[in-house]
């Protein structure tokens, strides 16, 4: 099944339950100062869920553009995570609840007449206490309870923490639904989150059901493409696998999937789609929020290209790949990827003017380290990297950790506060809180373990 199938059957078969299809939110919804971009397919409803907008319709789908900076670090490792991806949503204002989406999701994936999958290959998790999901699994579905596994709330419960511990707002458990690899591993392809409380105050009681619940549900899109068509990871599915081809060409280099090359040609495809989509809406590559982030995707892609040998621009022709590969439900990439290709050019150009001197320093500064056995690239020397050759400190981080190096991100911040005094320029700017601010602080606590890590979500090894 193409992908483009998928979409659309997903969305026919909702839309047979009285779902209302609605087009996907904008990738970058300046509308919503809590976001940097679209994370999932509840985004754009956050104020049905709370009741807040006069409801015209109580059940929706969509297939929604997303892109999560939180899984920068996955791509190319992981055989299913991208930055950006679709995301399939099926969503109830206060309308059907837990049973029917159940059983939907059953339905739509193993009826005949959808998906088709063998029931056998699928088990779900449910929160802990969540006996009510627990038993409709188990006697409406049929699963044996072998194959429903309760899960404590740092999987299966929204958001993630103990349901009297989190923040105030609606919140409720979820039920994910994996997929049985051939390798003998599982990938999450749906999650199904069932907002039922909204928390208020202290615990213990701190728990209010809320009058009418709500269903968010998210499905992977390329995801659960590489299920139907039975390859080995997302790239390979026939709405991406063109792309990675293109790159490879462009940058005359094999795909050998399990090479570091793959690994390579995986991440300037994704991020060549992501900096297509984010460029299409005008975000252009910049100093801070989503332009950053686009930036660094683009400065990330370009590393890899100049560690396959590359000395020129060859980005921005991954451009009508990308639109040729998406032009079904984003036909009007097209309209604009003339603009989009100069503006990925330019950004390279300017990476590529400094990048040799950048990468020299960076290895000379390796190789004192490992003579001087330190551990922690000094903050004063990422700074210098930064503002002289452009190396955006997480690219910097990145190269330090597959070293086994730890990056001083307080001394990088003070050297660059430093910076902007005597330069006079607003520096300081890029660390003003916000979901970047967190995702460095993240990043800063997440000790790397190296490729060789085995985790839950099938490493490419
Ligand atoms: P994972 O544990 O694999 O990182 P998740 O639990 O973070 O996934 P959810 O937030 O539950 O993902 O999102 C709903 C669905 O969207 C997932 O079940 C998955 O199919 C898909 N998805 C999530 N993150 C990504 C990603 N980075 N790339 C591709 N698909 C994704
Ligand atoms: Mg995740
Ligand atoms: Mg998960
Ligand atoms: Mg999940």
């Amino acid at each position: 099944m193409k992908t483009d199938e998928l979409r659309e059957k997903y969305l026919a078969f909702f839309e047979s339950k009285g779902c209302v299809r609605k087009p996907s939110d904008v990738l970058v919804p300046t509308w919503d100062p809590s976001v940097l971009f679209t994370p999932a397919g509840m985004n754009q409803f956050k104020d049905h869920f709370l009741g807040k907008v006069k409801l015209e319709f109580t059940r929706a789908a969509t297939c929604q553009k997303c892109l999560r900076t939180g899984d920068i670090d996955n791509v190319g490792r992981t055989a299913f995570h991208h930055t950006f991806f679709e995301m399939l949503g099926n969503f109830s204002f206060g309308d059907y609840f837990k049973e029917d989406a159940i059983r939907w999701a059953w339905e739509f994936l193993t009826d005949k007449k959808w998906l088709n999958i063998p029931g056998e290959r699928l088990s779900v998790t449910v929160y802990k206490d969540d006996d009510e999901a627990f038993n409709l699994w188990k006697d409406k579905v049929g699963l044996p309870e072998s194959r429903i596994v309760r899960m404590d709330e740092d999987e299966n419960f929204w958001p993630a923490s103990a349901p009297s511990q989190g923040p105030d707002g609606v919140c409720g458990p979820c039920s994910e639904v994996y997929y049985h690899l051939d390798d003998g591993s599982d990938v999450e392809i749906w999650n199904l989150v069932f907002t039922q409380f909204n928390r208020v105050g202290e615990p213990p009681e701190n728990l209010n059901p809320l009058p009418s619940k709500n269903i968010d549900t998210g499905m992977g899109l390329e995801r659960t493409a590489s299920v139907m068509q039975g390859v080995p990871t997302n790239f390979h599915i026939d709405s991406l696998f063109p792309i990675v081809e293109a790159a490879s060409e462009v940058c005359g280099v094999k795909y050998d999937y399990l090479s570091d090359n793959g690994r390579r040609l995986r991440r300037i495809t994704d991020h060549a789609r992501a900096s297509v989509f984010a460029i299409h809406e005008n975000v252009y590559p910049g100093p801070k929020d989503a332009k950053y982030v686009i930036k660094r995707l683009i400065r990330r892609a370009v590393l890899d290209g100049y560690q396959m040998d590359l000395r020129e621009p060859f980005l921005y022709k991954l451009v009508e790949a990308v639109a040729e590969a998406s032009k079904v439900a984003y036909p009007e990439l097209s309209e604009t990827s003339e603009r989009v290709a100069q503006v990925i050019k330019s950004e390279e150009n300017a990476f590529f003017g400094t990048i040799d001197g950048g990468m020299k320093r960076i290895e000379q500064l390796f190789e004192q380290m490992r003579d001087e056995s330190s551990v922690m690239v000094p903050g004063a020397e990422a700074a210098v990297l930064n503002t002289t050759y452009g190396v955006p400190p997480e690219l910097l981080q990145t190269l330090s950790a597959e070293q086994n190096f730890t990056f001083d991100w307080a001394g990088y911040r003070e050297a660059m506060d430093e910076h902007a005094l005597v330069s006079g320029a607003g520096q300081r700017e890029l660390f003003q809180t916000g979901p970047l601010e967190t995702l460095k602080e993240a990043l800063r606590e997440t000790p790397f373990v190296g490729y060789e890590e085995t985790q839950s979500q099938a490493i490419i090894k």
